[in-house]
């Protein structure tokens, strides 16, 4: 059972913005010792990580941040921030470590990191630990967006530490995420850059993050001369932010706190803290108990991420030295382009979760966009359940009858017939049926399973697990997991940023 190699070319290429890290987990007591809550078997082969040596006692010693991989250099990351709008110079990974980068066999590296793996030079206050119960949720939420094919980082294990952490004035068992990521570079990594590094330093780590960025998320992008790459890696993630966003937008997800520090560079979701699933569609929803603005409520994140993104073309334009005044104006209207690439990959999702495909009359705007618009407006006046309408409308399509709120919405559901005149309802129905999930992390069922997994019962977890494994396929058995919370739990959900 080999161990994996991991490189350290982040820390290389960008020694500056790490910290050397050591295991710093305090000891446990006699007779406490760690062990593996959750093993994702699937991910570790298809990462080429052996996974017995996941499952054995050196896997579970790297894992659970007790020992440092032979031959790794792991790291703190060093990155700032702009939260709830205001700049934070410096945070970093406080309660995280990059154990390094894994080749794949497919070509490019993941990053592995370990999240909840204890203090940090960057822990300021903070404990660097994590408690079972969002490590749980941020696996379970990694691996349901992964299988509604949005992208995201994912979890290679789950550890119990085998000790308690204090949280909200209560012990909990403490725990450690293994993540795994396309690369852990956020937009606040380029501030911290452009921002908060001493002039004398600033430009030969800029050149040298940006050439790393690019060989990870674009390498494409070092065909270009080196002075034209930092507008066109803008203009790259602004294309996956866009896309990132529409997704979210499509299945009802709520990130909860888009942090310019929680905007990754790949394009990937990252970081579940305070995130949540719309049940009742509304584009007011915030459920994040420090977001008392409602600044990264439901509706908002369509705008938020070219606020993120504004940031970081700043970082882009002041990292490289004396922008020029042409480069800004570059810069802006690649960051107003966001608006037209997200509305574009959203009414492309939108299209589909109507069944309306190339060919149908109603798929050119303005007729589909107006039926989209319309549709959740519906949803919006009747606080209709987001994920269980798409699937309704799919069964009410083929059975010819009106029973979910927008189908009795007799003006609305003649418009969608029109739209679809010609086409068979039944092969419309299974399109919606293949791009419309039945399954999705309902609140309700989050805190149900994690709090059982808390107590010791992994039985709901996984269960919950396997349904969201699979979004798209009806199964027996499972039918609560398709249905909204008893009435009023959504309405009174609260979430928590920490681990
Ligand atoms: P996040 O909630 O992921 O956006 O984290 C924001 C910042 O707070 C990051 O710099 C984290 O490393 C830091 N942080 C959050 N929780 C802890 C903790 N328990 N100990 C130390 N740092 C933390
Ligand atoms: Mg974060």
């Amino acid at each position: 059972m080999p161990a994996p190699t991991l490189t350290a070319r982040y820390a290389e290429a960008v020694p500056e913005l790490t910290s050397a890290w050591q295991p710093t987990l305090p000891p446990l007591a006699e007779g406490q010792r760690a062990e593996y809550v959750v093993v994702n078997d699937g991910l570790a082969s298809h990462l080429g990580i052996d996974p017995e040596w996941v499952q054995g006692e050196p896997g579970l010693a790297v894992l659970g941040a007790r020992e440092v991989l032979p031959g790794s250099t792991p790291v703190a990351q060093a990155y700032a921030g702009h939260q709830f709008g205001g700049f934070s110079p410096l945070l970093g990974d406080g309660r995280a470590v990059l154990l390094g980068e894994l080749a794949q066999a497919e070509g490019g590296n993941v990053d592995l990191a370990l999240k909840g793996s204890g203090r940090t030079p960057f822990s300021r206050g903070g404990d660097g630990r994590a408690a079972l119960g969002p490590v749980l949720r941020e696996y379970l939420f990694g691996e349901a967006m992964t299988a509604l094919g949005i992208p995201s980082t994912r979890a290679l294990a789950a550890v119990r530490t085998g000790d308690a952490v204090f949280r909200d004035g209560v012990m909990a068992p403490g725990a450690v995420l293994a993540r795994v990521a396309a690369s852990h570079i956020r937009i606040g990594t380029f501030e911290v850059v452009a921002h908060s590094l001493v002039p004398r330093l600033r430009a030969s780590v800029f050149d040298r993050l940006l050439t790393h960025t690019c060989e990870r998320h674009a390498p494409h992008l070092l065909e270009r001369a080196p002075g034209e790459r930092p507008m066109a890696l803008l203009e790259h993630v602004v294309e996956a932010q866009a896309r990132l966003v529409a997704q979210w937008m499509s299945v009802g997800f709520l990130h909860g706190v888009l942090n310019t520090d929680n905007t990754a560079i790949s394009g990937q979701t990252l970081d579940y803290g305070p995130c949540a699933w719309l049940e009742d569609y509304h584009e007011g929803a915030v459920f994040s108990s420090i977001d008392t603005e409602g600044r990264y409520r439901f509706g908002a994140q369509p705008q938020v991420l070219p606020w993120n993104l504004a940031r970081f073309a700043e970082a882009l334009l002041a990292g490289g030295g004396q922008a020029t005044a042409e480069q800004a104006d570059e810069a802006r209207d690649l960051v107003a382009g966001f608006a037209a690439r997200y509305r574009f990959a959203w009414t492309e999702r939108m299209r589909a979760k109507l069944g309306l495909a190339p060919g149908l009359p109603g798929v050119q705007d303005p007729t589909a966009a107006a039926l989209v618009d319309d549709l959740l407006a519906i949803l919006a006046a009747e606080r209709a359940d987001m994920t269980g309408t798409f699937r309704a409308l799919a069964a009410d399509l083929r059975a010819g009858t009106a029973s979910c709120a927008p189908a009795r919405h007799t003006r609305w559901w003649q418009r969608w017939q029109d739209a679809l005149a010609g086409a068979d309802v039944r092969a419309v129905a299974a399109r919606m049926d293949a791009v419309n999930p039945v399954y999705v992390l309902r609140n309700h069922l989050v805190e149900e399973a994690l709090a059982a997994a808390v107590g010791g019962d992994l039985g709901p977890f996984e269960r919950l697990r396997g349904a969201v494994s699979s979004p798209y396929v009806v199964r027996p058995g499972l039918e609560r997991y398709a249905e909204p919370a008893p009435p009023g739990f959504t309405q009174a959900h609260v979430t928590y940023c920490g681990t």
